[in-house]
């Protein structure tokens, strides 16, 4: 059975998402490809929604993803653009991903016979992108002469077309690696160079810019740059300059009071009774907990919106509920809104505000928002 939108709901706004991928593209040059990284489920923010989108914006190339499932979802909602896989995939995948025309990210040396037979196997030809490690350590060629002999291997393997290569930045979201970024392009660029003049081969798609490096390392685009994080109008970090791209927050989470009560002073609140009351309190209870995604870490020190005022959480975040002192909010009554992430009026919590608060990382926060309690609505579509 399907969770209904009435205890919490994450509201995703279409309209931020090309707001997002707009605002990247006019940082990049003219005919700039963008292939908007949709892994764990759009970073929380539902994968299909979001690809029906972008399905049609003509700057989008495609779409990136982590596990063969994910991309074999969006083919089955029906998306048609390239889907890229950026990790390991599989060999128990291939023949699939041959018939899905997906394309996987290779390096291992045995992935390039495995693949070949499921292309013969299917009568498909499948297109790869070579994973370049210029200075992740967790994937990838390097790109030196093992790596270039990788790229040969590639080219000479039947049913294998070389459509592609990528490096991943360790650090362009950090404001004191310049240094090291620019490093890794130059050795991505080498590789690529070696490619065209000793292999005689111009790989079509190179492509090394994750959403910090869009930001601040635009003129090292290439042609074509992974968005992740900023297609959802969150920051890689808080060290990125954030006057290059505008960008505006997708998800808002969203949920309702389900009991309002004054009480006493010394009134104990929630497991092991971390706050009591020193005066008379209103106290509402919120019907949502960290089974939802929602930090258990925020207990005693985050706050939500009821009202558009900010309403502190009391005592420990439960499974399922957390209470907040909505002393000061006397109009808020059972079956009113609560913002937990976003906009109510003039106050707003970012994820990233959230991130600091619960001392969780804002990417791992909108992954964690539970998949299967929490639905998202789709807004703003058109
Ligand atoms: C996750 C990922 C991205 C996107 O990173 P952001 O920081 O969200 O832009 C790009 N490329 C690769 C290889 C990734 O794993």
């Amino acid at each position: 059975m399907e969770f209904s939108a009435e205890r919490i709901v994450a509201e995703i706004d279409l309209g931020a998402v090309l707001h997002n991928m707009e605002s990247m593209k006019d940082n990049l040059s003219k005919g700039a490809m963008l292939c908007a990284v949709l892994k764990t489920n759009a970073y929380g923010h539902g994968a299909v929604g979001i690809a029906r989108v972008l399905e049609k914006v003509p700057y989008v190339w495609g779409y990136a993803c982590a596990a063969f499932e994910e991309a074999a979802e969006l083919r089955e909602a029906g998306m048609k653009k390239p889907i890229l896989l950026l990790g390991y995939v599989f060999p128990s995948c291939y023949e699939d991903l041959a018939r899905l025309d997906i394309r996987p990210a290779v390096f291992r040396e045995d992935m390039l016979d495995q693949l070949s037979a499921a292309a013969e196997k299917t009568g498909r030809s499948i297109r790869v992108h070579a994973a370049c490690d210029t200075g992740m350590g967790r994937i990838g060629i390097r790109p030196d002469e093992t790596g270039l002999a990788f790229l040969d291997r590639v080219l000479h393997t039947r049913g294998l077309i070389l459509e592609g290569m990528f490096t991943h930045f360790a650090r362009a979201d950090e404001a004191g690696g310049e240094a090291n970024t620019r490093g890794q392009i130059e050795a991505f660029r080498g590789l690529a160079e070696s490619c065209r003049k000793q292999l005689g081969y111009r790989i079509p798609i190179l492509h090394c810019l994750n959403s910090a490096g869009i930001i601040s390392y635009a003129d090292a685009e290439m042609d074509m740059s992974r968005a992740g994080i900023t297609l959802y109008g969150l920051w890689p970090s808080g060290e990125v300059p954030k006057d290059i791209i505008d960008i505006r927050p997708v998800m808002s989470l969203r949920s309702r009071l389900v009991f309002v009560k004054e009480v006493e002073a010394g009134f104990p609140v929630s497991y092991g009774s971390t706050f009591v009351t020193d005066k008379r309190t209103r106290i509402a209870t919120v019907p949502v907990g960290y089974g939802d995604g929602y930090p258990r870490s925020l207990s005693g020190r985050g706050y939500v919106l009821v009202h558009g005022k900010k309403a502190p959480i009391l005592g420990r975040v439960c499974m399922d509920q957390f209470m907040i002192d909505v002393t000061d909010i006397p109009e808020a009554a059972e079956g009113d809104r609560v913002t937990l992430i976003g906009r109510d009026g003039n106050e707003v919590i970012t994820m990233e505000a959230l991130g600091d608060m619960s001392g969780r990382f804002n990417y791992e926060l909108a992954c964690c928002i539970s998949q299967k309690r929490v639905p998202r609505t789709f807004i703003n579509a058109d």
